[in-house]
């Protein structure tokens, strides 16, 4: 029988962060430079996530998206992948990641069952990048784009954060790569969310 929100909604998707870290300091999500992490022996170990998943199938989750902090910087996440899609009944999964470590996972990923994925991409322009994420580089996560697609991931979407005053002059130039990464990256699509300036994630 499913389970209910408070709505009386059956309650299909489970969203499961695979760690708290990430190789990104984005200034709407983790303006700090350190953050104090949950310690190690607190993380669930893959075999705890698996279980989890399995008993959430029970009550009715049909799927199962993997986030972070950056999920890509947990090691070996490909065994996860491969551990998940073995679960009989479970017919879809997907990861959200900024991108920046696909080039790198992108092959072992999908050999593990991995077809969907969601890249956040919030601007095009390489300093504008460096400025947003404090450490990331624009050039990785466009490699890690074409290494998925390269790897026949799809569908692959899209996820762009507009900040007033901040990229907000970006979105047609967002919308025009968008037409482009159409017809190199198929069944692209983009998601957009709107933040202002000041607000983080974390509030
Ligand atoms: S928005 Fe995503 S990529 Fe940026 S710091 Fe937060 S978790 Fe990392």
């Amino acid at each position: 029988m499913p389970a209910l929100d408070t709505l009386q909604r059956p309650m299909r998707d489970l969203r499961i962060s695979v760690t708290d870290r990430c190789n990104f300091r984005c200034t709407y999500c983790m303006p700090f430079d350190e953050y104090k992490w949950i310690e190690r022996q607190e993380v669930l170990s893959f075999e705890e996530i698996e279980r989890l998943v399995r008993l959430f199938l029970a009550f009715g989750i049909q799927k199962v998206r993997l986030t972070g902090g950056e999920p890509l910087v947990r090691k070996d996440l490909h065994r996860l992948i491969a551990q998940l899609t073995a679960v009989e009944g479970l017919p879809d999964i997907s990861l959200t990641t900024n991108g920046a470590l696909l080039s790198e996972q992108a092959d072992a990923l999908y050999a593990a069952g991995l077809r969907r994925i969601n890249v956040s991409l919030d601007t095009l322009k390489p300093d504008r990048f460096t400025a947003l994420t404090k450490r990331g580089k624009l050039e990785d996560v466009l490699v890690g784009l074409f290494a998925a697609k390269n790897a026949g991931m799809s569908p692959i979407k899209l996820n762009a954060v507009i900040i007033r005053g901040s990229n907000d002059d970006e979105i047609l130039g967002l919308i025009e790569f968008a037409r482009t990464a159409l017809r190199c990256v198929s069944s692209s699509t983009w998601t957009w969310a709107m933040r202002t300036p000041g607000v983080s994630r974390k509030q």
